[in-house]
């Protein structure tokens, strides 16, 4: 899994409106207090893998999302794109 830190991993959390990138499913539930950044796992689109001739900056700018750990557990090391068929 990669690291990231906490501001950027905020800025993904915002762009997903609080979601699951590939379920859906918010990370946070306000009424329990269930702490969002927790449940969150960092995921990448494309596997690392398959990538290894971009630049690092551009592979975790363009390729890094959150997903939650059901879903990144699920997807292990495919592409998002065959993920979600
Ligand atoms: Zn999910």
């Amino acid at each position: 899994m990669p690291t990231i830190n906490r501001y950027k991993w905020e800025r993904l959390y915002k762009r997903q409106d609080g979601r699951c990138y590939y379920c859906l499913q918010l990370f946070s539930d306000k009424r329990n207090g269930v702490n969002a950044l927790k449940k969150a796992t960092v995921d990448h689109i494309i596997p690392k893998c398959e990538i290894k001739e971009l630049e690092y900056k551009e592979q975790t700018y363009c390729n890094t999302v959150l997903a939650c750990t059901e879903c990144n557990r699920r997807k292990a090391n495919i592409s998002a794109e065959l993920f979600l068929e």
